[in-house]
């Protein structure tokens, strides 16, 4: 054993020891008969790593589970590895590519960009809007979680159980939380014209929310173009306005939010929008951007039908693309996602899935796969996939679709779904409040949507969307004729 010592760190001497099994050689260590022994704090050796260490005995560190990825599902999994299963002494990894510990990525649009003083780490880790203390490094420290940060891995080896980090690091694990997320999707890996210029922001991390917080900053007075009518343009259109930006939005569709609001949902907000100067150019998008003078910085924003913008600022929100790529060829896809069971299990043993990577089934909707990019699912999901990971539940997941936004003085709440047929009915003025159901053809409220809402009114509209009761058709008209939202709501 001295000899093993010499040769191995303590860290190291599991996977050594894995090694030796791997070619025969325990046993003339640990005498005859013996397996090899469990290592406090990794797993049982021989069940992982044993191609990567064949590779390089002395450079992999083992660990029972490990979390692949560090944002919203990986710090919702981490707390329910700790708080629900008791888990500690080093037998869980997190890996995050990112600089700090796992945190509320919502708050990168809206209180990071507009709050005075803006809001910093550490008040957003996760899990602060699960009603959990901020996970600090320290949280993860006491509790025997390693947090491996600036870490991206760029191999991921199924078979042999094995991560490699850019650096060469390797990781053995004995199952795998895949919670990679999603990426903004960029212009320039589009091939437009100009899109690498300086001045052009995507937010995603926390270190593009500082670049995009210094250059909104510096731009007050001025005009940026905000490219895309989604909630990501919304949101951060109103940050810029908040910080005295002047705003143009681009976007194709004929309004904002055109994959969940009506049209008459999304007058009231443009409305407001309106009001406090943003200008709207809807059903064209941009066609290339340019600098002036060679400066490499974004000036002018050339639009389809013509048109050409100047901007001193872009942000563009254009949609997101799951980080699927190291798993491509080895694990199974759908929607441009990995796709999991019920029990988000994905194609390979001991590998599971969460948040905006899966395309799983919505077991509320008949199985019907579907990949949400939302944080509620990042939560639930994370948490769910803990439980079935550690043999806790045999249930389905069963998610009821929950998106949200909040913008200047304004906060909506949507649950449930928006059949392409369905029949919607719109209650309110924003004074503050507006109400919309969506009706499907057999009557059922299957969608429910509230701005401003108070608690009790969120709780109803949620259990609504979840039960999907037949609605009383004639009297919510007859109340949204009459702008009663109150009557609206007893009438549901
Ligand atoms: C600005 C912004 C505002 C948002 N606002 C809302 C909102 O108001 N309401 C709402 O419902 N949703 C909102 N969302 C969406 C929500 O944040 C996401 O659905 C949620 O973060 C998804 O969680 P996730 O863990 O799946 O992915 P992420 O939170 O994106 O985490 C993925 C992590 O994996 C890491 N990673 C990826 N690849 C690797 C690798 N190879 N090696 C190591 N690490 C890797 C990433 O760096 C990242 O840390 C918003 C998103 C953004 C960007």
């Amino acid at each position: 054993m001295l000899e093993v010592h010499r040769l191995v760190t303590r860290s190291h001497l599991s996977s050594f020891v894995c090694f030796l099994e791997k070619l025969g050689n325990h046993q003339r260590l640990f005498g005859k008969g013996v397996s090899a022994p469990k290592v406090k704090g990794s797993t049982r050796l021989s069940s992982v790593c044993k191609r990567c260490l064949v590779m390089s005995a002395t450079s992999v560190k083992s660990y029972e589970y490990v979390i692949l990825g560090g944002g919203n599902a990986a710090g919702y999994a981490a707390r329910q590895f700790v708080e629900k299963h008791g888990l500690s002494g080093h037998k869980l990894a997190v890996i995050s590519r990112e600089s700090v510990a796992p945190y509320e990525r919502p708050a990168l649009s809206k209180a990071y960009l507009t709050a005075n003083p803006p809001t910093r780490l550490p008040a957003f880790h996760t899990c602060v809007a699960g009603g959990g203390a901020p996970q600090t490094p320290d949280w993860y420290a006491k509790n025997g979680i390693d947090l491996l940060l600036s870490t991206e891995i760029v191999d991921c080896d199924l078979n042999s159980k094995c991560l490699t980090a850019k650096d060469g690091s390797k990781y053995g694990y004995g199952k795998l939380l895949i919670a990679t997320g999603s990426d903004a999707l960029h212009l320039d890996e589009l091939g437009m014209q100009g899109a690498h210029l300086g001045g052009i922001h995507y937010l995603r991390e926390i270190a593009e929310a500082d670049k995009l917080y210094e250059a909104m900053k510096a731009c007050a007075g001025k005009h940026a173009v905000v490219v895309g009518g989604g909630y990501i343009g919304l949101e951060c259109t109103a940050a810029l306005v908040i910080n005295g930006v002047r705003v143009t939005m681009v976007f194709p569709e004929p309004h904002v939010m055109a994959r969940l609001f009506t049209p008459e949902i999304a007058a009231h907000y443009e409305r407001i929008y309106a009001q406090k100067g943003v200008n709207f150019i809807k059903g064209t998008v941009v066609d290339s951007f340019a600098d002036e003078n060679g400066s490499g910085q974004v000036k002018y924003v050339r639009l389809k039908n013509g048109p050409v913008l100047e901007a001193d600022l872009v942000v563009v929100g254009v949609g997101a693309k799951p980080r699927t790529t190291l798993l491509e060829g080895a694990l199974a896809m759908e929607a441009r996602g990995i796709k999991v069971d019920g029990h988000l299990r994905t194609s390979h043993a001991d590998v599971f899935g969460a948040g905006d990577v899966i395309t799983f089934p919505l077991k509320m909707y008949g199985n019907r796969m579907a990949r949400v990019e939302h944080v509620g699912h990042a939560r639930q999901s994370a948490m769910h996939a803990v439980d079935v990971m550690m043999g806790a539940t045999t249930e389905p997941y069963d998610y009821l679709p929950f998106f949200y936004s909040r913008v200047f003085h304004l906060s909506w709440k949507f649950w449930g779904d928006t059949p392409a047929q369905a029949k919607t009915i719109v209650v309110g003025e924003m004074n503050p409040k507006l109400v919309a159901v969506w009706i499907d053809q057999d009557g059922h409220v299957v969608g429910t949507f509230i701005e401003s809402g108070t608690e009790h009114d969120e709780n109803k509209l949620k259990e609504l969307a979840r039960t999907r009761p037949k609605a009383n058709v004639a009297r919510l008209e007859e109340a949204a004729a009459a702008n009663d939202v109150d009557g609206f709501l007893n009438a549901l």
